[in-house]
């Protein structure tokens, strides 16, 4: 069941997405080579917490930390740890925050330090494609149109999109109807409406789509171990308009290429 949300309800979400945005901002400025990743996460959790937020991935399913963190060939759903970044990763940060009782979630994937070229420009493949899926997720729309705009996109570059993971409604709980995939035929699906919450997260690889999950039963990373990029905004569709909750302004801002 899709649950369609009130003005002052989607108001509540874009607060909770502006305290995320700002702790994503925080992160991006440390997010360089010989950093710890658990320090990052520390560094978010610290902020959201100040800000009268909730990490919204802490404890999820006994997910334990505050961010997802995803280097390299890490897809998604990675954990922090004692890794120290090193010239030439990229990393993924994942971050959901929830306050007045609603949740928002964002991603975004930094080179750190020199990045080869094909990966750079897998990089910008994938935040290209979220927002090629933004400008179809509108008003009379359907779902598949989003999948299929991301998906054209990307495998016209030769990349390939993740399928059993996918962007997802969200609101009083993080993840929510309707299932937003990264692929998709157009027209099909659940139709967009007003009110409508939804996250929509490209998960692009260099090599293979099929991913494998480690053994601690979150990590999921993909089978050929090449790269792996991944953005997400949280938007909110409305009859005359779609708005993006979240933002990567401060991140942007913040990090130094
Ligand atoms: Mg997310
Ligand atoms: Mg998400």
């Amino acid at each position: 069941m899709i649950h369609f949300k009130t003005s002052e309800e989607v108001q509540k979400i874009k607060e909770s997405a502006d305290i995320l945005a700002k702790a994503h901002g925080e992160v991006a400025k440390h997010v360089k080579v010989g950093v710890k990743t658990s320090y990052l996460d520390k560094i978010a959790e610290e902020f959201i917490r100040d800000h009268q937020g909730v990490p919204s991935f802490k404890g999820y399913n006994g997910f334990p930390a505050s961010l997802c963190i995803s280097v390299n060939e890490v897809v998604v759903h990675g954990f922090p740890s004692e890794y120290e970044l090193k010239d030439g990763d990229i990393i993924s940060i994942d971050c959901g925050v929830f306050h007045q009782g609603f949740h928002s979630d964002s991603a975004y994937t930094y080179p750190v330090g020199e990045v080869s070229i094909p990966v750079l420009n897998l990089l910008k493949a994938t935040k290209d494609s979220l927002y090629l899926g933004i400008e179809q997720a509108i008003f009379g729309n359907r779902i598949g149109d989003i999948g299929h705009a991301i998906q054209k996109f990307v495998e016209a570059k030769g990349y390939t999109v993740v399928r059993e993971l996918v962007g997802h409604g969200l609101g009083k709980n993080l993840h929510e109807s309707p299932e937003v995939p990264n692929y998709g035929k157009r027209g099909s699906g659940p139709l967009l409406q007003s009110g409508m919450v939804i996250a929509i997260e490209p998960m692009i690889n260099l090599g293979t789509r099929n991913i494998v999950q480690e053994r601690d039963g979150w990590t999921i990373r993909t089978a050929d171990r090449k790269p792996s990029a991944h953005y997400e905004h949280t938007v909110a569709i409305f009859e005359d308009r779609t708005e993006v909750l979240t933002s990567h302004k401060y991140i942007e801002e913040n990090f130094k290429f």
